[in-house]
């Protein structure tokens, strides 16, 4: 990294992923900010939740209105009354077409109008659903257009690429933040933060990471 530019924009959700990137930033790079994309989300508390992470870490929060993606293409993630599902095609109901697509071009254009160089976005391939904007040949690519369509030299980090969920509480613990992760983010589908209701997709996902992490840990709790 430049010593001459030491700042950098984590795509921010306040979830497990993205809080965790957070705590990587903030170890790495001196000034950090933050965004989040209002596009319709279910639950507004994820919102709010993201806010109040960013402000007990300290950190600038942004958020960019992308509520254009809810007309282009209803799903399961902002329709309440669409119950999550597998698609035909393997792809979960939650898939929106182009969306990090979309998002990292606009954290970009953010990164560009506050004078950072680095991106950071807790995308991964390793323990999700497939989505193909959460690749990593698509992070390498984009990194390339938007470098040449800004004639700007950023830098996308994902730390979480190759990790999975268990592998991500282990980072976060290696982070100093597993607690913090573990008590104030928010990743449940119904809206509960913590643990969650325990059923979605999204908490069994967290909540068997966690548990296996903690019994390759030596089954401390
Ligand atoms: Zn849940």
């Amino acid at each position: 990294m430049s010593p001459h530019n030491d700042k950098a924009v984590v795509v921010f959700s306040g979830g497990q992923d993205s809080t965790t990137c957070l705590f990587w930033a903030k170890q790495r790079f001196s000034d950090v900010y933050t965004i989040s994309f209002d596009y319709g989300q279910r639950h507004r508390k994820e919102l709010e939740h993201a806010q109040a992470i960013a402000e007990q870490l300290d950190v600038p929060f942004h958020i960019i209105p992308m509520h254009v993606m809810n007309e282009l293409t209803p799903n399961a993630l902002t329709k309440a009354n669409i119950p999550i599902e597998e698609r035909e095609d393997g792809l979960p109901n939650t898939f929106v077409p182009g969306r990090n697509h979309l998002f990292f071009s606009f954290a970009a254009v953010y990164a560009y109008s506050v004078g950072a160089r680095h991106i950071v976005t807790g995308v991964s391939e390793t323990d999700f659903s497939g989505y193909p904007d959460c690749r990593d040949d698509f992070m390498k690519s984009l990194n390339v257009t938007i470098n040449l369509a800004m004639d700007s030299d950023f830098v996308f980090h994902t730390p979480l690429m190759w990790l999975d969920k268990a592998g991500v509480w282990k980072l976060s613990d290696e982070l100093g933040a597993l607690d913090f992760v573990r008590e104030r983010t928010l990743t449940c589908y119904e809206g509960i933060p913590a643990s969650g209701c325990g059923e979605c997709p999204a908490c069994r996902l967290r909540n068997e990471g966690l548990e296996q992490y903690l019994r390759s840990k030596g089954g401390e709790q």
